[in-house]
């Protein structure tokens, strides 16, 4: 097949040096950025049609991203890239020590459908600006999207450096087979386990960003009505298909009544209805079926309507939800909201603890002590106190998963590390060799 072909062109390519300068690396990110700008009005035609995603929506959330990465590497490489000198212990004297980040060689993205640019082309940025070749797989499920990317690249770029394929399972399994020397994947924990195995095999290194149930806490001590405004925003933002999206609601009883009022409130005012633009759709018949199984209707607070032919879910919110029901066995991914309630916050975060490692948690609490123990005593990826999805908007936070949801991290410098080996290197003058060092050992030696 071609990609194997390619693939042994990257190799070649990458051992020829023109990756290491950071003059080239900047190019090569110039040049995506000027071909995404060029070709925007594409890229929303695309997602549009794969899922109904609006204009704005995919500019702030996806778009708006690759700009911002391709801005910060071109800004911070000559720092990133520059070897760092440490401090050389008293057995290495005189030396001079240092850390070099060299690029780790030939990598592969796989990415997800549902930010489908953001989520393919930022670890490839990242890639390209820590000095690696590049071979990206979009996700085949959002099919538009992932024929933009492919044939952008591909009209864009030198193959031997970075090159883009379509492909499913079959593909991803064929690709999996060659040996790279870092892999770097977005998708389901299900999946992810079969990337890890195979990666396990070459002993490639992986990055794994995947999935999880990611709870909010609402406590008595928080500002109901922002939590709510705030929530209904990160959970039916995409139509709910957000990898740290709100999964479920934990609320304190005392103001339970008074939240679930303002939830309802907010899905009204934001007007997302049947016809709205503003409001995704959901990728696929597969997902609208097994979203729709989920709606209990004897539990629905609001919402509950779908049409099979647009694939469109109103904003749906279950309450009083039980942790045995069936929406709190998986990851949702689509825009239902179950709504369960505690007496005690120590209750909610030994809940929470019980279960998988989520990629995000969220708490709302104006109380300092709640807040020092939902960011000490629960393990997550990462997470927001009063605000929900905007920490993976902040460059200089680390966005990854732990456990469950994921190994390794990237965005900013995380994402120029995720991509670079660091090398050491003691560079010792050649004289002053110590007397002790070297054998025989003999008895005035080991008396000394
Ligand atoms: P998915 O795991 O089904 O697919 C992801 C990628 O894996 C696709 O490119 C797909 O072609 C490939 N793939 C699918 N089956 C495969 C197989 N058997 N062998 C090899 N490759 C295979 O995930 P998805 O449906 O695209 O995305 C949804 C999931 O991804 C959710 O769980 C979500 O939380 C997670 N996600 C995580 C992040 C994150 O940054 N951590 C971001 C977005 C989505």
């Amino acid at each position: 097949m071609i990609f194997q072909q390619i693939h042994k062109e990257q190799q070649e390519f990458f051992h020829s040096q023109k990756t290491k300068s950071i003059k080239y690396r900047k190019m090569q990110l110039e040049l995506l950025r000027d071909v995404i700008k060029k070709r925007e009005k594409e890229f929303y035609t695309a997602i549009d049609k794969d899922f109904g995603k609006s204009e704005f929506d995919t500019y702030t959330t996806e778009i708006s991203f690759l700009y911002n990465d391709i801005e910060f590497y071109l800004k911070n490489l000559n720092r990133l890239a520059k070897p760092k000198r440490v401090k050389t212990n008293l057995a290495n004297q005189l030396g001079k020590s240092s850390v070099i980040k060299e690029p780790l060689g030939n990598v592969l993205v796989i990415g997800a459908w549902n930010y489908p640019y953001q989520l393919t082309l930022s670890p490839a940025i990242a890639a390209i600006a820590a000095g690696n070749t590049v071979i990206v797989k979009p996700s085949e499920i959002a099919s538009h999207t992932s024929r933009l990317m492919v044939e952008l690249i591909n009209s864009t770029f030198s193959r031997e450096f970075l090159y883009a394929l379509e492909g499913d399972a079959e593909i991803t399994s064929a690709l999996l087979k060659l040996k790279f020397d870092k892999i770097f994947f977005t998708g389901s924990t299900r999946v992810g386990k079969i990337i890890y195995e195979a990666a396990a095999k070459q002993l490639t290194p992986v990055t794994l960003e995947l999935g999880g149930k990611s709870p909010v806490i609402v406590s008595e001590y928080a500002d109901v009505d922002l939590a709510a405004k705030r929530i209904v925003w990160g959970k039916f933002i995409n139509g709910g298909q957000t990898c740290v999206a709100p999964d479920y609601i934990l609320v304190d009883k005392k103001v339970q009544g008074k939240f679930l009022e303002h939830l309802r409130r907010y899905i009204d005012t934001f007007a997302y209805k049947v016809d709205s633009p503003h409001y995704s759709r959901i990728i696929n018949d597969k997902n609208f079926q097994r979203l729709v199984g989920l709606i209990d209707s004897e539990k629905i607070y609001c919402g509950g309507g779908s049409n099979p032919l647009t694939r469109f879910i109103e904003p749906t919110v279950l309450f009083p939800v039980a942790w045995e029901d069936k929406v709190m066995e998986d990851e949702i991914f689509g825009p239902i909201l179950p709504v369960l309630s505690f007496h005690t916050f120590s209750e909610a975060l030994h809940a929470i603890s019980q279960r998988e490692k989520p990629l995000a948690a969220y708490l709302f609490s104006n109380n300092s002590k709640e807040k020092k123990a939902f960011s000490e005593r629960i393990s997550f990826g990462g997470g927001c106190i009063n605000e929900v999805v905007m920490h993976l908007s902040n460059e200089n936070l680390p966005f990854g998963g732990v456990g469950n949801s994921g190994m390794g991290n990237y965005h900013g410098e995380y994402g120029f590390d995720t991509f670079s080996h660091k090398k050491a290197i003691l560079d010792r003058m050649t004289w002053g060799e110590p007397p002790l060092r070297y054998p025989p050992y003999t008895d005035s030696k080991l008396n000394w």
